[in-house]
């Protein structure tokens, strides 16, 4: 595999950008190596600048659920952009949009768009900070809500304790603001809030938490923090920008029948544009301005071009089946790796839900932040790099999901398996 124009460019970019890179991830770190630098991108498959074809399980980190370059989207931006690119008034698009997602995600009775997940988390919590007048926002362990301060916060030696910065520049004075509970953990949960209830604003949690890989929510979990959230009259936060519109049409809170006050949205509402969503109740979205004191704003939020991307993409995933289909091929994926793996003698185990999934190298059945973290992650990076050296691109982070599009059909799945196959035997070689 020849990746010299590639590594050009990464020898550039390093003199450039930190690591060489606009986002740590794409940097490789935790795999090793050098990333690709892509060329073009279709369907199931993208291609670097050296020419060489990857079956893509990471669809830009979400967005690309159609597949990529899917034609209705990008004859919908190419209709939509020749009439300007931003307005800076507003555009029907931006209603369109609001309808669309209220039709599809009840809950959200008013909503604002936003540039990125990052944007939609950081309104989010300020509005229930706003709304509640109080300070405290609790996180769980493991979980990835952007880059905003308040979220950069892990636990110190407990879920009771200050919250402790795990990135410099955050100020301390903010991070103890940031309570951080283990996920899927009943008892903490309920602890946590017997001792400081009265002074939480708002909890914010990924449903199933895609940022540690793919952990999904014991039963009961996601209904017992709805339940000490309306008890202490704290706000529920359901950050659906990985889950919205992938782990069913309706987002987690439709697959588990829990309804949060507020949810953020990006990914796949901009259809691979920089989009987010923040939204919920009409009694608290009515306090974000200019109808209320809570501000937020945005110079190219709502931009027409990222609308009509998120729109098409909207569109597509509402057709007969879509999400059935890729809950089938999920499944049979996941199956057929389970099986590669014993085939090969490497202990796997599997999560997914709908056209999302985690690998874990790990003999047991990953539930909780700690077993995440306690999985092989060396063993990992071979197969990852196993799989790559054979055109599978899956994600160059063993705490990232994987992501199917309607793009990966059987042929593909095939494909994937047999370089699997291959790739667990070098792991356990
Ligand atoms: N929330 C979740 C659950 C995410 O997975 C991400 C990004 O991966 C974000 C928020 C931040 O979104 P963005 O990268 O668009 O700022």
């Amino acid at each position: 595999m020849n990746t010299d124009r590639s590594h050009a460019l990464f020898t550039r970019a390093q003199e450039l950008m930190p690591g060489g890179v606009n986002s740590p991830v794409r940097a490789f770190r935790s795999v090793g190596g050098e990333p690709f630098f892509a060329a073009r991108a279709e369907g199931a498959y993208i291609e670097d600048v050296d020419g060489n074809r990857y079956l893509d399980y990471v669809g830009s980190w979400g967005p690309m659920i159609a597949g990529h370059a899917h034609p209705a989207v990008l004859e919908a931006v190419a209709k939509v952009m020749r009439d300007g690119l931003s307005f800076g008034v507003p555009n029907a698009l931006e209603v369109e949009m609001a309808e669309e997602v209220r039709r599809l995600v009840p809950s959200m009775e008013m909503l604002r768009m936003v540039n990125s997940g990052t944007e939609a988390t950081l309104s989010a919590i300020r509005l229930a900070r706003g709304a509640t007048g109080r300070s405290r926002i609790v996180k769980f362990e493991g979980c990835y809500h952007g880059h905003g301060d308040s979220f950069l916060v892990k636990a110190g030696s407990g879920a009771l304790t200050f919250g402790v910065p795990n990135s410099p520049g955050v100020p301390k004075a903010l991070a103890d603001l940031t309570l951080t509970l283990p996920y899927n953990d009943f008892e903490a949960a309920t602890r946590l809030f017997q001792e400081q209830g009265a002074d939480i604003a708002g909890v914010i949690v990924e449903p199933i938490v895609g940022n540690a890989n793919c952990i999904l929510p014991r039963e009961g979990y996601l209904q017992h923090l709805r339940a000490l959230c309306t008890k202490h009259g704290s706000v529920l936060i359901f950050d659906e920008v990985m889950t919205g519109f992938r782990v069913a049409l309706g987002g987690a809170q439709a697959r588990y029948g829990v309804t949060p006050d507020l949810s953020t949205f990006g990914k796949i509402i901009g259809g691979g544009m920089p989009v987010g969503a923040y939204g919920g109740k009409a009694e608290l979205m009515r306090q974000v301005a200019p109808s209320g004191p809570i501000y937020q704003a945005g110079t190219l939020s709502g931009n027409p071009v990222a609308m009509a991307a998120g729109l098409a993409t909207l569109k597509l995933i509402q057709e007969p089946g879509f999400h059935e289909t890729l809950e089938t091929r999920t499944h049979r994926l996941c199956d057929g790796l389970e099986a590669a793996a014993a085939e090969a003698g490497v202990a796997v185990t599997t999560n997914r839900s709908c056209a999302m999934f985690g690998l874990f190298f790990s003999r047991e059945k990953v539930e909780t932040f700690a077993q995440a973290v306690a999985c092989d992650t060396a063993a990992y990076g071979r197969f990852f790099h196993g799989l790559l050296r054979r055109g599978v691109y899956f994600a160059p982070s063993a705490f990232e999901a994987g992501f199917l599009s309607s793009a990966h059909g059987d042929a593909e799945i095939d494909r994937t398996l047999e370089a699997a196959r291959a790739a667990f035997r070098e792991v356990r070689a």
